[in-house]
């Protein structure tokens, strides 16, 4: 065909070429109509290594790398033809074999006649710079600890997964493993060590997946799984899942050797099938955590499956600290008094138990809002209420002749306590109430004294100094050392009731009991025995020397003016 053009058109297109030709950091090839080599420029020899006696003559498909297949060249033409030029990038290969990217720009070059002459090439080697876009592309999605995906790529993945699924109607699984106690394996080795034994475990994690399973580290010490496109039946993509979590979790159990020790890891597995398009990644990775908080909360090498109550749970307690955050200021806290007495059935004090009037739900009772008080910080400003409430009525009990006697015992939260303002607090609400301090009675546990003992023995210290007293409760269910807690200002113990509770049926309890009011002369301390129910066990109680109870065989909780009036009923 291009036999057909006269010179004068020849020349015109050589001029097109070598104009283009000067453009030198442009490879530059040239080819007649039937795609044969004619002509190439320096850069192009540079680029691919070949000579101008090894190309001209040659169709380009020797540059081809296999990197591509048929359709993407078939697709590559028909937009030659169609618009002209093709431009995009193209993996090629050297003439020493090396693979390369380069940016490639094809155009057809017509006569005046529109007949297609030639076809000119330009192109620029991007190795370079895709190897640029590479460091960057691993630092942006890769955890550079581990090498495995990160965070963001993990999304990314869940994202197409979902699609894929819903698409072909199959389920999927997503786990996340976390290492139990890491902070405190972190500790101990120090973090260089703790950074190695991430490394390790990932490894082994590694190794127990299929090609087509994606690793990520999502945080610290958890690392997340998915599984794709295993089933369509949930069931069954359940049981892979779980099977999968099991391999996990054996690949750890070897311990992990440094080169002075070794440690023991284990990790809990949280699991949720990935089965419901509608919902998003987001969405099941916050199921995967719910279900990773109950494997935590059940201990160590634990596997939970995500299920729905969970989410319940969740939302119950989300509200719960919601309506909790209200409650001061909507005046929906209460006190509640139980009896404390004597051997002969007195009125010596009363403890006060705090209840939650909630709006929906009626009274609620402590052992469902303490531990979110706790956890939500809202312990301090609460207990202080508590304290108040309690000192107003130590106050006005003082003024009134059958209940001036009466102590007051408020439970204080360890947390409480620990705080730094604990003191200046307490001292407000002295000088605020004048309430006769050698009648407040503080209760605390021995949980206390587990950390940072000599601040909690000092703070003791200084309200003893003020009349306060104080009584360790729910006595024997901790573990605190009986040495230190003979150092301790320290007025009353209060038997557990778990331990009353069974005084009569178990020698074992009964002997527990028997050695707290033991301990308790020894150390010169009251003792009283609380969730006393029945005769028999005030009986008991009463014959190994312990003189004072609580518990529903005297009087339950109850409101201050239900209390006042059984006190002034009783038989003196
Ligand atoms: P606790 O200090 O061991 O309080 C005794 C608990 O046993 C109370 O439950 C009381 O109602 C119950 N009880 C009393 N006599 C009997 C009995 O004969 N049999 C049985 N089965 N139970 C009996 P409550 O009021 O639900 O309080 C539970 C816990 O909540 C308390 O345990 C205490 O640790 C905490 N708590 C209550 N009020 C406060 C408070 O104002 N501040 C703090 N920090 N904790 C509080
Ligand atoms: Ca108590
Ligand atoms: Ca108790």
């Amino acid at each position: 065909m291009n036999r057909d053009i006269t010179e004068a058109k020849r020349a015109e297109v050589e001029l097109q070429i070598a104009a283009a030709a000067f453009q030198a950091h442009l490879g530059i090839m040239v080819a007649d109509a039937r795609g044969n080599i004619l002509k190439v420029n320096e850069t192009f020899k540079r680029i691919t290594g070949y000579s101008d006696a090894e190309v001209v003559g040659n169709n380009p498909r020797m540059f081809s790398s296999g990197h591509h297949n048929a359709a993407f060249y078939r697709r590559l033409w028909k937009r030659v033809m169609a618009t002209g030029s093709w431009e995009g990038e193209i993996w090629n290969q050297r003439k020493n074999g090396e693979l390369f990217p380069e940016w490639l720009t094809i155009s057809a070059v017509y006569d005046a006649d529109g007949v297609l002459t030639n076809y000119v090439a330009t192109m620029s080697d991007i190795s370079e710079r895709k190897a640029a876009e590479e460091e960057i592309h691993q630092l942006a999605f890769y955890d550079p600890l581990t090498s495995f995906a990160n965070r963001r790529l993990f999304m990314d993945r869940m994202e197409t997964a979902l699609i894929e699924l819903n698409r072909h109607q199959r389920c999927g699984a997503l786990l996340v493993i976390d290492i139990d106690r890491f902070n405190h394996i972190n500790d101990t080795l120090g973090h260089l060590a703790g950074d190695q034994l991430l490394q390790r475990v990932a490894q082994r994690l590694g190794k127990m997946l299929r090609d087509t399973d994606t690793l990520a580290r999502l945080g610290s010490d958890e690392f997340a799984v998915l599984v794709e496109g295993v089933d369509v039946s949930p069931r069954q993509t359940r049981r892979l899942a779980e099977h999968i979590a099991q391999k996990l979790l054996v690949a750890l159990d070897e311990p992990i050797k440094f080169a002075k020790e070794q440690v023991m890891v284990t990790a809990c597995v949280g699991i949720t099938i990935i089965s419901d398009s509608q919902r998003s990644a987001e969405d099941y990775l916050q199921q995967v955590d719910m279900a990773l908080l109950q494997a935590k909360a059940n201990g160590r090498r634990v596997i939970r499956f995500f299920d729905p109550s969970m989410q319940a749970t969740l939302l119950i307690q989300v509200k719960l600290e919601a309506d909790l955050r209200q409650a001061l200021r909507r005046h929906q806290w209460r006190l509640y008094y139980q009896p404390q007495v004597n051997r002969f059935g007195h009125f010596t004090g009363v403890e006060a138990l705090l209840r939650w009037q909630h709006p929906e739900r009626g009274m609620v009772s402590p052992g469902e809002f303490i531990p979110l008080l706790e956890s939500s910080g809202l312990i301090n400003e609460v207990g202080e209420w508590v304290i108040e409430d309690a000192c107003r009525q130590l106050a006005r009990w003082a003024a009134t002749p059958f209940l001036r006697e009466l102590t007051i015992s408020v439970n204080i939260s360890p947390l409480q306590f620990r705080d730094s303002d604990f003191l200046s607090r307490l001292q407000q609400i002295f000088i605020r109430t004048k309430a006769p301090l050698e009648r407040l009675k503080l209760e605390v546990t021995e949980t206390l004294f587990v950390e940072a003992r000599d601040d909690a023995r000092d703070k003791m210290l200084s309200l003893k100094a003020q009349g306060v007293r104080f009584s360790l409760d729910d006595f024997g269910t901790g573990y605190s050392s009986l040495a230190y807690l003979a150092q301790l200002p320290l007025d009353q113990l209060k038997v557990d009731q778990s331990f009353v509770h069974q005084v009569l049926e178990s020698s074992a309890n009964a002997a527990i009991v028997e050695s707290t009011i033991a301990l308790a002369k020894s150390l010169n301390l009251d003792v009283i025995a609380e969730g006393v129910e029945t005769e028999q066990q005030k009986a008991w109680l009463l014959a190994h020397g312990c003189n004072t109870f609580q518990g529903y065989l005297f009087g339950r909780p109850m409101p201050v003016d239900a209390i006042e009036k059984a006190l002034m009923v009783q038989p003196s």
